[in-house]
């Protein structure tokens, strides 16, 4: 079901792409779990409306970075497990253990004030422990963690039910630092259960590895980008050799459609001047929504049945596209990415023209840009 919705721009978040795409990465993993990461919103796409559909679908995990998006979702109803991994000291770590949220443990630190946390909860907090397996960013030290394990085991206040780790390179297949990080999470995994951990789950998989790498699935994946139907990497493959759909499509409405002549600048700076008598459609959306301004002459939108290109500098509200002699009403639709069954480009595309990932693209996306939300009842569902 489609809605004509007339704002200035919109991205409409097609939530049965979500499902299909969860129910298609579920099939993927049949020996896994499924966490769906909704951090930074949701990629841009929404993180409450996200989680729910993905909770339809069959995730049985829910992943955020922050305590704080975690605590949201908490507070908006969303219930099962939940997991969030970037902690700062001052928590809040008392009131995730209070929402019966797992939070991730990295080093000595941390350990110290979530069992402060659960003691103030008056419950036992539920933590994983994080391994730096060659990534380089969170996680334990391999030096570090028996250290870590044993004080965990030692800590009545926490149980240990996971143990974790995130790869560097899933997205380029067949680089070396994936089997080196696969063979050291297991040495680490094997470490602690033999010194008594009793994990529920033990996890390392991101979308990238979920798609190519089955020996990475463990008893839960972590994916963010494949659920809301983009492909980690275009040396990945696309989305649908997956069977994933994008969710997201970013459009306007054409501000204003005119005729210029030859030599006319265009934009800021004048980096595009019109090589000839032609129209122009400008388009009301700009860096302040997100739309990168290193796609200024780059970037790709579909606008009257074709894909035109960014003429000159994106500015903070609005660009401009040469129309090339044809006309276009005011209010047409200007569609910069979506799942391509317009003929539109991909924000994958977008990503190629900015220089970028397209899980920049769309998480990017501001909150000026409403989300409007299609296909919010699962038909597939019994109730
Ligand atoms: C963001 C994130 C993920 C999801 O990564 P995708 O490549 O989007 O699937 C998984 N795990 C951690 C720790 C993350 O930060």
């Amino acid at each position: 079901m489609t809605q004509t919705v007339h704002t200035r721009a919109r991205a409409e978040i097609d939530l049965a792409a979500l499902r299909a795409n969860v129910r298609a990465l579920c099939a993927r993993t049949p020996g896994a779990q499924l966490m769906a990461v909704v951090k930074a919103d949701g990629y841009g796409h929404g993180a409450l409306p996200c989680a729910r559909a993905a909770i339809e679908a069959g995730a049985a995990w829910v992943g955020t970075a922050t305590p704080h998006e975690a605590l949201a979702l908490r507070a908006a109803g969303i219930g099962g497990r939940m997991l969030c991994w970037l902690w700062t000291p001052g928590g809040p770590w008392r009131e995730a253990v209070e929402a019966d949220i797992d939070v991730s443990v990295s080093g000595m630190w941390a350990l110290e004030e979530v069992i402060e946390g659960a003691r103030a909860a008056g419950r036992v907090a539920r933590i994983q422990l994080k391994a730096d397996t060659g990534l380089g960013r969170n996680g334990c030290q391999p030096a570090d963690w028996p250290a870590l394990v044993q004080a965990a085991l030692a800590a009545p206040e926490v149980r240990v039910t996971g143990l974790w780790s995130h790869f560097a390179c899933a997205d380029e297949p067949g680089h070396p630092s994936i089997a080196a990080q696969l063979a050291l999470f297991r040495e680490l995994v094997a470490y602690a259960e033999k010194e008594g951990v009793e994990p529920e789950v033990r996890h390392i998989a991101n979308s990238p590895a979920t798609l190519t790498l089955p020996e990475t699935h463990f008893d839960l994946v972590r994916t963010g980008i494949a659920m809301y139907g983009i492909s980690p990497a275009p040396e990945v493959g696309a989305p649908g050799d997956f069977g994933l759909r994008p969710v997201m499509t970013l459009a306007a409405s054409v501000a204003l459609s005119k005729q210029v002549p030859a030599g006319h600048g265009v934009s800021y700076g004048h980096h595009y001047v019109t090589p000839k008598e032609t129209t122009l459609a400008l388009v009301p959306l700009g860096y302040a929504d997100g739309i990168p301004r290193h796609a200024s002459g780059r970037g790709p939108v579909l606008v009257g049945g074709r894909v035109r290109t960014v003429a000159g500098r994106v500015a903070m509200d609005q660009f401009v596209v040469d129309l090339d002699g044809d006309t276009v009403e005011e209010g047409a639709d200007a569609i910069l990415f979506g799942p391509g069954d317009r003929g539109e480009p991909s924000a994958e595309d977008w990503a190629e023209a900015a220089g970028t990932i397209a899980y920049e693209i769309v998480t990017r996306i501001g909150s000026r840009v409403p989300r409007v939300y299609l296909n919010e009842l699962d038909e597939n569902s019994d109730s």
